[in-house]
């Protein structure tokens, strides 16, 4: 289906509340019945139909049809957030006694899971560097249920080859599920690649203005089931209908604010790379990037994050720079309408700090929808200010 077609019609029976143009926010926590079977056949069936909010919601279930036909998935839930998303997606997919193969350095919250929560219930993990089909193969063992990707990872942008491991993964009858909140489903397809399940945070881009946190989990209509009859439910993080609202909003423009923001990105980078001050710049497409051929067979368009360096061994001096920005903030998160900067220093203790490992002098960068000269010129009077 056509991305506009889905951003601004699909799931909208517009028919049924008076042709409003914006769906309304059913801010309600139960539904009524006026006959027994129908409310037996729910309790039956809670996935069937209207019972009880924590379940399903007239206006997130608009939002689910949309976000599950820009995944090209069967179906799809929406969570409180990215993190809930993860959660339930492996949590719903693992036993006692069970192995998990992740890429090194996945999302901070996938990662406390696989540290801190599953080996209380005796499932264990092995981080692994996921760019090569072989690693995959050589880390899985026997008792190997589960692969957890996220293509591009966080700072470095380090790819998987998504196809070859979905492939090898059903070979095993391993799950897979990929963070793809990067690319989002406009720039990559990873359900069209054989991945069992596309998780995305909807705090980052789908909502696009940094006022609402939300989370996808898309795949086949009986993955989806299984996960909302048992996690979904239990844990109740599903969102909540004015968040879904938030999102269905955010969603009519994000075609829009991606195409804008990759445009401005390639301009900052190209500063970047040229800048004096630069050593190292990390951008997905870059024809420098380390995985370049991959990023431009996988991905559509590479948005708005790069990392970079500059040519100092001082802490202090990667300090100065980001407090130096007037109009770049400093702040967790991306996605949204502004820029945004952090230094990977900012989580680790002073004492570690160890100049000599180029990434502990990264800086993250995210360009959101500001003119690009506005951006270029508060970075260049931020590296004036160096000594
Ligand atoms: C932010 C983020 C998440 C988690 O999303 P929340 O909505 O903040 O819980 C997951 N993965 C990546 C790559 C993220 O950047």
């Amino acid at each position: 289906m056509d991305i506009s077609q889905i951003v601004n019609e699909l799931g909208e029976d517009r028919e049924q509340y008076f042709n409003a143009v914006a769906p309304p926010i059913i801010q309600t926590s139960n539904f009524a019945f006026k006959k027994v079977a129908d409310l037996s056949k729910a309790f039956e069936d809670e996935m069937g139909g209207y019972l009880y909010s924590r379940g399903l919601n007239p206006t997130v279930d608009i939002l689910r049809k949309k976000l599950a036909a820009l995944d090209g998935a069967e179906d799809c839930l929406v969570f409180n957030n990215g993190a809930a998303a993860i959660f339930a997606g492996i949590f719903a997919n693992i036993k006692a006694g069970d192995h998990i193969v992740s890429v090194k350095n996945p999302y901070t919250w996938a990662q406390r899971m696989f540290d801190v929560i599953l080996p209380r219930f005796g499932v264990s993990t092995s981080y692994i560097d996921g760019t090569t089909i072989e690693n995959w193969k050589e880390a899985t063992k026997t008792n190997t249920s589960f692969y957890y990707l996220e293509s591009p990872n966080s700072w470095t942008f380090a790819l998987q080859p998504i196809r070859e491991i979905a492939a090898f993964a059903k070979s095993k009858n391993i799950t897979t599920l990929i963070d793809n909140s990067y690319c989002t489903p406009i720039y990559q397809n990873v359900i069209e690649m054989g991945i069992d399940m596309a998780m995305q945070t909807a705090t980052k881009y789908i909502g696009g203005h940094s006022d609402t946190l939300g989370g996808v989990l898309s795949g086949s209509h009986a993955m989806m089931k299984k996960i909302f009859d048992s996690e979904y439910l239990n844990i109740g993080s599903g969102i909540q209908p004015f968040n879904a609202w938030l999102l269905i909003r955010g969603l009519r423009t994000l075609p829009a604010r991606l195409d804008r923001i990759s445009r401005s990105t390639q301009q900052v980078v190209t500063f970047l790379k040229q800048h004096p001050k630069v050593e190292s710049v990390l951008f997905t497409f870059d024809e420098n990037f380390p995985q370049y051929e991959l990023a431009k067979q996988q991905m559509k368009g590479a948005c708005g994050l790069v990392t970079f360096s500059i040519k100092t061994s001082k802490r202090e001096e990667v300090v100065r720079f980001c407090e130096g920005l007037q109009h770049i903030m400093m702040a967790v998160s991306w996605g949204g309408h502004e820029s945004l900067v952090i230094p990977k220093c900012a989580g680790i203790p002073g004492n570690e700090f160890d100049p000599s490992k180029p990434e502990h002098r990264y800086i993250r960068l995210y360009v959101g929808l500001e003119e690009p000269g506005y951006l270029l010129a508060d970075l260049e009077q931020a590296f004036n200010k160096l000594s």
